[in-house]
């Protein structure tokens, strides 16, 4: 059984979480299940920690975190493996979240700084800006794409100076604590713990008085939770929440160009990760072409066990998600026209067809709200106002994006959505130097870029007045 890592050291928990194989839906492994205690014992490794791990110099800090990335590429093979089990996703997916975005964001953010910045000069005083490391960060992280999200508080946490507990989601822990155990000899203790656990474990860790800090990736509701809960100990929090991405494609542009791009950003992970595509609205001009091509597409997309050597898109990853993408089926059907997939399949698993619904509008609830999982639904549009505003009318504003064959033209619509991140012709490009913020209900305080050290950082400036005569 794979350990947790708590204060340098691989522990068991008295209780355990049964690991499911969403392609069987059978338990295939067991995992600690973190308690009070666990938790406890990690944040007191963690604050112990902190005063050697924020004098180590930025070049020091940066040396540890290659070092975990290094680890990372050296046992890929098994870490890939454990992905693909857990999640049931295809090798090719879980080899990009493992060694392009796991280990991506931790070479990024080695050696990374934020340098003190001089505010004011003049002949009476010299104010400075500096950021200083929190202390103890907790880390909490959804299923979807565990490893990714891990590595991605874990690095800017420690690059700024924060030593972190994190907590892995319930239904995806193994190949997170397998990071742990290739971890615990390369870190120096209690500076990264790794626990698996409940959402009770999650909701000690915020409560703690000794956490300095709460990043959380997760869905919307948690986060509302997880803010009123930090609320009395007044925690800094940084909340990626639920997506609803809007992309829009205009009139110009070439349908047969851009649909597999489409059809890739739209269904990536089977739907299951928070800024894909998510309503996709098409111009009146050209949107029966558009419909007969992303349902060609989805039809002929193979859905499959991730171990099979032909599996192009997995199963939805665990049991309760199901239950929801196969509500949002039925809301499918019942306010549009299903032109591929539709119909669970057959068997064992948790297996959903890509699915494609079309004369569908804003109103409904498989457009105003977020399946996670492999459901499109294409709206129609004729007027460009019209339909920047109906994308905008969403509480959620993570992703958007804009499609044309005139691209100065589609960024100046891109600049008028309320998303965090726009993309024109693409979308969820993801890439460690660049910010991935959150507006509205979908959260806030940013990952990625050096943006992104920010939230693990308090400011502080020192003034220091010149003796008269000194200038
Ligand atoms: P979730 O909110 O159910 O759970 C996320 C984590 O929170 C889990 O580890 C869970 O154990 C923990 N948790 C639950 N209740 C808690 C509580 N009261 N206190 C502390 N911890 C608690 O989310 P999920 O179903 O695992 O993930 C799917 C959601 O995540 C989707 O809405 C998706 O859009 C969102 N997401 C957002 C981003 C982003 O960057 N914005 C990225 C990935 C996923």
């Amino acid at each position: 059984m794979v350990r947790m890592l708590i204060d340098g050291e691989l522990r068991d928990a008295l209780r355990k979480i049964d690991v499911v194989d969403p392609c069987t839906g059978e338990v295939f492994a067991v995992a600690p299940d973190a308690d009070a205690a666990d938790v406890e014992r990690a944040v007191a490794a963690a604050k112990a920690a902190w005063p050697a791990w924020r004098e180590a110099s930025v070049s020091e800090r940066g040396d540890f975190l290659r070092a975990m990335a290094a680890a990372i590429k050296q046992h890929a093979d098994e870490l890939c493996a454990l992905l693909v089990q857990e999640t049931g996703r295809p090798l090719g997916l879980a080899q990009f979240e493992i060694l392009h975005l796991a280990t991506g964001y931790l070479e990024y953010y080695a050696g990374l700084q934020v340098k003190p910045e001089l505010i004011v000069e003049d002949d009476t005083r010299r104010v400075e800006l500096h950021r200083k490391p929190l202390g103890v960060v907790g880390a909490i992280v959804p299923w979807n794409a565990p490893v990714f999200i891990a590595c991605n508080k874990i690095a800017p946490a420690l690059a700024a100076g924060n030593t972190i507990v994190l907590k892995t989601a319930p239904t995806t822990p193994l190949t997170t604590l397998r990071l742990g155990e290739l971890w615990a000899d390369i870190v120096p203790a209690g500076v990264v713990s790794i626990l698996s656990g409940g959402n009770e474990a999650g909701a000690v860790l915020v409560a703690h008085p000794d956490v300095a800090k709460i990043t959380f990736t997760g869905s919307t509701e948690t986060g509302r939770k997880i803010m009123a809960a930090a609320a009395p100990t007044l925690k800094r929090v940084t909340l990626e929440l639920g997506g609803n991405d809007a992309a829009i494609v205009l009139p110009d542009a070439d349908v047969a160009a851009i649909a597999p791009a489409i059809f890739a950003f739209a269904f990536f992970n089977s739907g299951q990760v928070c800024a894909v595509i998510k309503r996709l609205y098409v111009h009146d001009s050209i949107y029966d072409a558009m419909c007969d091509a992303i349902a060609a597409m989805a039809s002929a997309a193979v859905v499959a066990p991730g171990s099979a050597a032909n599996a192009e898109f997995g199963p939805v990853q665990n049991k309760a998600q199901f239950a929801k993408v196969l509500h949002y089926l039925a809301e499918a059907k019942a306010a549009g026209k299903v032109i591929a997939g539709g119909e669970p399949a057959e068997g064992v698993g948790y297996f959903v067809p890509l699915t494609v619904v079309r004369d569908v509008t804003d109103g409904s609830a498989i457009v105003d709200e977020e399946p996670f999982g492999p459901i499109l639904p294409i709206i129609r549009y004729s007027d460009i106002d019209e339909v920047v505003a109906r994308a905008n009318a969403s509480p959620f504003a993570l992703g958007g994006s804009v499609w044309g064959s005139d691209t100065n033209a589609a960024a100046k619509v891109a600049a008028r959505l309320d998303s965090g991140s726009v993309w024109v012709n693409q979308h969820c490009a993801l890439d460690p130097q660049v910010p991935f913020p959150a507006n509205k209900q979908s959260g806030f305080g940013v990952e990625g870029g050096v943006e992104g050290l920010y939230p693990y950082l308090a400011l502080q400036t020192i003034n220091v007045a010149k003796p008269a005569g000194t200038a």
